[in-house]
């Protein structure tokens, strides 16, 4: 029997996840991401990860068939490694990903893609028709997009395919995006942006009463939320971020022609009825071609780790004809 598995290295937590052929998971391990040193110490605290998933499962590493990898990035795909990570230490520059893991389960087929990719690939292959047009876009700290068109998972030359959250929304560019740039979707509705914004729509209208602790220094995103229908500032900073959402959205749609447009991350997952559904209004009204299934994520929190097992499970594709059983 071949078994597979799948890695999520996020800034905060790796997973892995082991599986049977069927998708059918055995064994499942997570810790806190290593905050280094060294990249290396990424890579050992991944490693043992892994090794901990085979563990609960009772079967050898070397036993896997096949593994798919969904990492924060940027990537230098030649070398299979994550190159300067954002949210991590400054010392950590290089984190070796697909050789050592190559190692650890004694085979060549080791997927890396980035979170949002391996978020399109897990989607697609649990999505009930398996479609060939799909996009999965996430809205948390960031906003980004895993892209499959045409039965292609696409990533670019360079695997940065998909950095939906930098198209300007806004050409007033009001807000500077963490990336330097002006008027970018994620400058406005990622959970790390959306104080910013909460902020300068007070600033542009005092009028307007709020209770939210707006210079506080534990302001977050959550407090709009937890406010809605009960504060005027929070009511209008949800409705200005639909506004944006539905604009981002739209160009997605435009772009790709999917057929589902699936929603993952903690804005979109926690917050469905604000966020999700107010885009699934806007949308329909805004897109001349035609106007996809929009859903958010069965998977929860799993969805990149589930994402990156479904990989192994296909070549990298989530198609199920590809499933090797
Ligand atoms: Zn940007």
């Amino acid at each position: 029997m071949v078994y597979y598995a799948g890695v999520d290295l996020g800034a905060t937590n790796v997973r892995a996840v082991v599986a049977e052929a069927d998708g059918t998971r055995i064994g499942t391990n997570r810790r806190s991401t290593p905050r280094g040193p060294t990249g290396i110490d990424v890579t050992e605290g991944v490693l043992r990860t892994l090794r901990g998933a085979c563990a609960e499962a009772g079967i050898d590493p070397q036993r896997i068939a096949a593994t798919g990898i969904g990492s924060i990035g940027p990537f230098d795909l030649a070398e299979g490694a994550v190159i300067d990570p954002a949210n991590l230490p400054d010392s950590i520059d290089r984190i070796p990903l697909t050789g050592p893991i190559s190692e650890l389960i004694g085979s060549d087929d080791v997927f890396l893609h980035n979170d949002t990719t391996a978020g399109v690939i897990g989607e697609r292959f649990h999505a009930d028709r398996n479609p060939d047009d799909m996009v999965y876009v996430t809205i948390s700290s960031g906003i980004g997009a895993g892209v499959c068109c045409d039965g292609e998972v696409v990533g670019g030359w360079d695997g940065n395919a998909g950095e939906v959250g930098h198209y300007v929304v806004d050409p007033r560019g009001r807000l500077t995006c963490g990336c330097g740039h002006e008027g970018h979707w994620e400058a406005y509705c990622s959970g790390n942006a959306i104080p910013d914004y909460a902020r300068l729509l007070a600033e542009d209208d005092p009028t307007i009463s709020t209770s939210l602790p707006l210079e506080g220094p534990d302001f977050t995103a959550k407090d709009v939320f937890e406010l809605a229908g009960e504060d005027e500032l929070a009511d209008y900073v949800i409705e200005q971020l639909a506004h944006w959402n539905a604009i981002g959205v739209t160009n997605v749609i435009h772009a790709f022609a999917p057929l589902v447009v699936s929603f993952g991350g903690a804005v979109a997952l926690y917050n469905e009825e604000l966020v999700v559904d107010p885009i699934r209004e806007r949308v329909s009204e805004m897109v001349m071609t035609n106007v996809p299934e929009i859903r958010v994520t069965d998977q929860g929190d799993d969805v990149v780790v589930e994402g990156a097992l479904a990989s192994a499970l296909t070549e990298g594709t989530g198609d199920r004809r590809r499933l090797r059983e």
